[in-house]
């Protein structure tokens, strides 16, 4: 790991573990847990079944979130430092990478409780607590500032604008407007026909959030659980204002990318007949081009395969150079999602 932390060529890769706990049914069922996760060691230990003798495979991250981690800890101690770095004018990346089930909404949007009055919900994710941590800052430096938000859902290749006004595209897919990816000299990628609000407040960038997130479960529900094969990717941008000591104007801007991918298991599953087969290969292109180039950015091999996927395409300008990404991987508990978990420990260990 401590080599992946290269300031002069300014790649830093972060791994973090979280487990969740077993949920109410798999208490009731009396589970087995064959995960163990020591905070302290940074280490995830998992018994695996190998010719009836238990064996444990230990595994080491940057940092690890036991299954009674709270939304807090993982968030001051895994993302904060990351949201200061946008603050500074980096672009900066958060993944949730993991099996279906396994939390990544949960880590990256929230449990669902609602807001009392004034009052933050503990179990909010990293997201509504990225944008509270950004605003806080910026209004305690009396910064002059913009922001705008982009919030869309990558499945089979093809980009769905969750911030679009209109909901046509889950009942009529004829008037599903396209949108197109352009290449754009240095800066990377321009995403054409995408939605852009510009954002004053964070009541605002929470409300933002809700509409998309609704639009996505709305699509869940519809296409069969599309969202366990779809990537959403919101992301907030920013440009302060600065007066440098020379009395100059200066924009610094900065970028993060809030990134919920797919469910892992559609790497290794093939997905079988008809439409499913074509869906399970391009997730796969996606997950499978986001692993080559983060390891290739990691290793600092010469050529980074941002080309092979629209994910990749996308997070261009923010992966690699000077950018900073974490990757949140996360993990079930229960012995019934072992095959899956230790893939998941060993895609996320080779990111690091
Ligand atoms: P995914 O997005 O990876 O498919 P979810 O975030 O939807 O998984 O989580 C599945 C279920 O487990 C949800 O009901 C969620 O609230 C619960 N859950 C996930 N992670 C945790 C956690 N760390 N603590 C408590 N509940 C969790
Ligand atoms: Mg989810």
């Amino acid at each position: 790991l401590s080599g992946k932390f290269d300031k002069e060529k300014g790649v830093n890769v972060q791994v973090v573990l979280r487990c969740r706990p077993l949920n109410d049914d798999e208490k009731k069922a009396n589970t087995q847990v064959v995960i163990s996760c020591n905070e302290h060691r940074r280490e995830v230990s998992a018994a695996q079944n190998i010719a009836n003798k238990l064996i444990d495979r230990t595994f080491t991250f940057d940092k690890v979130f036991g299954p009674t981690s709270k939304q807090k800890d993982l968030f001051d101690q895994a993302v904060a430092p990351i949201v200061n770095e946008v603050l500074e004018g980096y672009n900066c990346t958060i993944f949730a990478y993991g099996q279906t089930g396994t939390g990544k909404t949960y880590t990256m949007e929230g449990g669902g409780r609602k807001a009392k009055l004034g009052e933050f919900p503990s179990d909010a994710g990293v997201i509504p607590r990225s944008v509270k941590q950004i605003f806080e800052i910026l209004e305690a430096q009396c910064a002059e500032y913009s922001m705008k938000v982009t919030f869309l859902e990558l499945y089979n290749e093809e980009i769905t604008d969750l911030l679009a006004p209109d909901e046509s595209k889950f009942s009529d897919d004829k008037n599903k407007k396209p949108i197109a990816l352009m290449e754009d000299g240095k800066s990377g990628v321009l995403v054409r026909g995408l939605e852009e609000e510009v954002v004053y407040t964070a009541g605002e960038i929470y409300k933002i959030l809700d509409k998309g997130s609704a639009k996505r479960r709305t699509a869940e529900t519809l296409l069969n659980k599309q969202s366990s094969r779809s990537h959403s990717i919101f992301s907030i941008t920013i440009h302060i204002k600065e007066i440098t000591p020379e009395g100059e104007e200066m924009i610094k801007s900065g970028k993060l990318n809030l990134v919920d991918l797919a469910g892992s298991e559609n790497i290794s599953r093939s997905g079988a007949r008809d439409g499913r087969a074509r869906e399970a290969g391009e997730i796969n292109k996606s997950l499978l081009t986001l692993g080559r180039v983060i390891n290739a950015l990691v290793e600092h091999s010469g050529h980074i395969p941002y080309r092979d996927s629209k994910l990749t395409r996308l997070l261009r300008d923010s992966l690699g150079g000077k950018t900073k990404t974490c990757i949140i991987a996360t993990v079930s508990p229960s012995i019934l999602c072992l095959e899956e978990t230790l893939s998941t420990l060993d895609y996320a260990h080779r990111a690091k």
